[in-house]
């Protein structure tokens, strides 16, 4: 599942190479992805893309008419240079960004509506990580009566906006906390860790995705990078230990048991 870092890039790919550029024609091509029915898409021809923004998971496409086309990739979402399975936007210049699953998983949601922040994805979504709002007062006030463990918290886009099953794995293992404690078991130091380590993990992943994007468009889920995330047997960067996995659903939880004591 594409997550802040991916999305951030990506969105700074297209908002940088096609942000001012006129939109000569959208496309629906796969009508069951629109969640919307108010507007058609043939609302954005002839208007210009103004600017393309992020809110954790989802970009949105603002044109110069006041529409705004959101884009929740899910699991498999991404966007590609050319005609979209899903949706296209072809520009007067012959150009074309194109909507897809890079697998057909059919959870991909597009809406197009004139306030995204009414949308309830949008409405019901907590700080970004890169906030001042997400501090450790606000972690440990959102900890109170929180069921789940620290993983879970950390990945409820209610709580904190943009953090997945990969990333939140390298932020814990950065600072060093066990992903299957209680909120209710850390102390304020652990605490501090995480929102440093939410910072650092996420910021160095946003600069290494450039860096492995270059010009070009960001590739999916790029993940080479990571160090405990899907290193199942392999030896911590940091202490040597093998790697630990727990799976649930094809979910997996990546700890080190030496640097991430229970
Ligand atoms: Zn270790």
């Amino acid at each position: 599942m594409p997550e802040l870092p991916d999305l951030e890039v990506l969105k700074d790919f297209i908002d940088s190479n096609f942000s001012g550029k006129n939109i000569l024609e959208a496309r629906l091509n796969n009508s069951k992805f629109l969640k919307t029915k108010y507007f058609p898409p043939k609302i954005f021809n002839k208007s210009k893309l103004s600017k393309v923004s992020r809110r954790g998971k989802i970009l949105i496409f603002e044109a110069s008419n006041g529409f705004k086309l959101v884009f929740h990739p899910m699991t498999r979402g991404w966007i590609k240079l050319g005609e979209g399975e899903i949706f296209t936007l072809e520009f007067d210049d012959g150009t074309k960004i194109g909507i897809y699953e890079v697998e057909p998983v059919n959870l991909l949601q597009l809406f197009i509506v004139r306030k995204p922040e009414n949308l309830s994805i949008l409405k019901l979504i907590g700080p970004e990580p890169f906030e001042d709002k997400f501090n450790v007062d606000y972690l440990l006030l959102s900890s109170e009566n929180f069921k789940g463990n620290i993983k879970k918290l950390l990945t409820t886009q209610k709580i904190v906006a943009g953090i997945g099953n990969a990333y939140v794995d390298e932020i814990l293992w950065d600072a060093k906390i066990n992903p299957f404690k209680k909120p209710g078991e850390l102390g304020k130091s652990s605490f501090e860790a995480i929102v440093k380590s939410t910072k650092k993990v996420l910021s160095e992943a946003i600069k290494t995705l450039k860096e492995v994007s270059g010009k070009d468009l960001p590739p999916f889920e790029y993940r080479e990078h990571l160090k405990v995330h899907r290193r199942e047997g392999q030896p911590c960067p940091r202490c040597g230990t093998l790697i630990q996995a727990k799976f649930e659903g094809d979910r997996g939880t990546f700890w080190c048991p030496t640097c991430q004591p229970e």
